[in-house]
């Protein structure tokens, strides 16, 4: 698989490729190309040169493009979730499901000529006014992890070029046909050659991102290390950046709770997309010992009903959908099994073990079956570190400023949610936990396209959140113009330093 530049399908002539697998099986499905700096070089030239119609084009009219887009997805909403599933691993309900918040933001960006209408005030001084424009920066670029491969894209690219930019997308290199059907679509929809490209590669592409002059604002969301690293290396040279990294989420189990809401919402926000969720919920913070024990019996109770199988469970002759999928690479699986083993070592309570799970028939798919911890403590590896797979921790707290105090310490602080009868701890929680997303008995409270999305601490590197109104404040750059019309031959000249009057 080759790149996407000026709205063709351009073959790569990089040595260096990677290899793309189902998951279900352990298969090669594809091969994608590691794209040159000069291939990358000649994408953002392609994006320059669109920029200065593109950025022209009526508001209204670049919506009118996103309208017909979202009409295009919608009608291969099928063809798309079947991709997202075959190459991340997660089951098909769930691909469509992150294809629709996907959709969303495009919808939120199909508002373009009401967000982007700036601000004026009439007379800031007598016969002067004053208004701002929200004008587009120029080329933007976007580096996208592997576990949303359409809905992440989906954040940067609508908002960015609804705002009159133009694009250069490098998505992940494992799960990379998504957002090449995407941009086919988006030709499709009647996007202008060379607006919104696509850039398969790794770090060498990336670099040429980070540091090109002519890229003005670089969008990231992946890995803690890698965003700090985005972060430093883009603003360094100048661009402004949003690089959103790794989470370990917490859940403040209060012993009011609703014990059977409590479980229903721990099963799918801890192990639903196999745990390779930003926003999933991999701690729960139990507040007493009887909170704790009976939070784990129902939920080991649960993981006994719990199916696990391929996404794509209808080629394989599977009548119902697994709740989970596998993990997205051999590799991965490999490290979840190893944090699962260092919590035993650590002395951990392992009450349900997801290590040696096989699937019948999917031996060689790189499936971890639903694991759960007791007695996990700050300082083990399976609590600092984020496991990013189906493995659920339980923390026991004697207290809610213990639970909150512990919460507040973690080095991460993208989403946390609390579960409570009572109001009052609700307002506390939400008023003082170092967390940028919030649930009140929501376990995965993940913004609305028209809110923005994004986390606290090292889930976050620079000021503004992904899409809603900071999507189109980091797109756009203000500039005020204060302007008076002379009054013709009733006015003379002023020899005063001016003041507004
Ligand atoms: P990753 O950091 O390995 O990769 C993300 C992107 O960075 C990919 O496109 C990859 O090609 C590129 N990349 C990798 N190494 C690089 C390097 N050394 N230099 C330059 N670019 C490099 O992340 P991943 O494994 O694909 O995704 C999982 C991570 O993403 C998890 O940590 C998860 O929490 C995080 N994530 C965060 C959010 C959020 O909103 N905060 C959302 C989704 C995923």
């Amino acid at each position: 698989m080759g790149n996407f530049v000026d709205n063709q399908l351009v073959a790569s002539h990089s040595t260096r490729t990677a290899k793309v697998f189902n998951p279900a099986t352990g298969e090669v499905s594809l091969s994608v190309s590691l794209s040159t700096i000069e291939e990358t070089q000649a994408a953002i030239t392609s994006a320059q040169t669109a920029f200065v119609t593109w950025s022209k084009v009526t508001p209204l009219n670049r919506a009118r493009v996103l309208f017909k887009f979202k009409a295009l997805v919608e009608e291969n909403r099928h063809e798309l979730a079947e991709l997202i599933a075959s190459e991340h691993g997660k089951v098909y309900s769930d691909a469509m499901g992150e294809l629709t918040r996907g959709l969303e933001v495009v919808e939120f960006a199909c508002g373009i000529p009401h967000l982007q209408k700036g601000e004026h005030s009439l007379n800031v001084g007598r016969g002067v006014d004053s208004y701002s424009l929200m004008q587009p920066l120029g080329v933007c670029a976007g580096i996208s992890p592997f576990n949303f491969p359409a809905m992440v894209p989906m954040w940067m690219f609508p908002v960015s070029i609804a705002c009159g930019n133009t694009f250069v997308m490098k998505p992940s290199e494992k799960d990379p046909s998504t957002i090449m059907r995407l941009a086919e679509l988006l030709k499709e929809a009647g996007l202008p050659d060379g607006v919104f490209n696509v850039i398969n590669g790794d770090k060498e592409s990336v670099d040429v991102l980070l540091t090109d002059e002519r890229v003005q604002a670089v969008s990231f969301v992946g890995s803690t290390p890698i965003a700090q690293y985005i972060y430093a290396t883009a603003s360094a040279h100048g661009k402004r950046v949003q690089a959103l990294g790794g989470a370990k989420n917490h859940m403040l189990v209060m012993p009011d709770a609703d014990p059977n809401q409590v479980v229903n919402s721990l099963m799918g926000a801890a192990y639903g997309s196999a745990g390779e969720r930003c926003m999933a919920i991999s701690v729960a913070v139990c507040v007493g010992d009887e909170v704790a024990d009976n939070l784990i019996a129902k939920i080991q109770s649960e993981i006994t009903t719990m199916t696990v199988g391929p996404g794509l469970y209808k080629q394989y002759g599977i009548e119902n959908e697994p709740h989970m999928g596998p993990l997205v690479s051999k590799e991965h699986a490999q490290k979840v099994r190893d944090y699962i083993t260092s919590g035993v070592d650590e002395g951990a309570t392992l009450v349900v073990d997801g290590r040696d799970f096989v699937v019948k028939n999917h031996e060689q798919g790189y499936f971890v079956g639903p694991t759960l911890f007791d007695q996990v403590k700050a300082g083990m590896r399976i609590y600092d570190e984020e496991i990013f797979g189906p493995v659920l921790c339980v923390v026991r707290v004697d207290s809610y400023e213990e639970g909150l105090a512990l919460i507040n310490q973690h080095e991460y602080g993208n989403g946390t949610a609390i579960f409570t009868r009572d109001g009052d701890s609700a307002r506390q929680f939400t008023e003082n936990v170092q967390v940028g997303m919030v649930g009140v008995n929501v376990p995965i409270p993940v913004p609305m396209a028209f809110h923005s999305f994004g986390g606290w601490k090292r889930s976050l590197f620079g000021p503004l959140h992904m899409h809603g109104p900071d999507g189109v404040r980091f797109y756009t750059r203000m500039k005020t113009v204060t302007a008076r019309w002379p009054t013709g031959l009733r006015a003379g000249p002023e020899f005063s330093m001016p003041t507004m009057k």
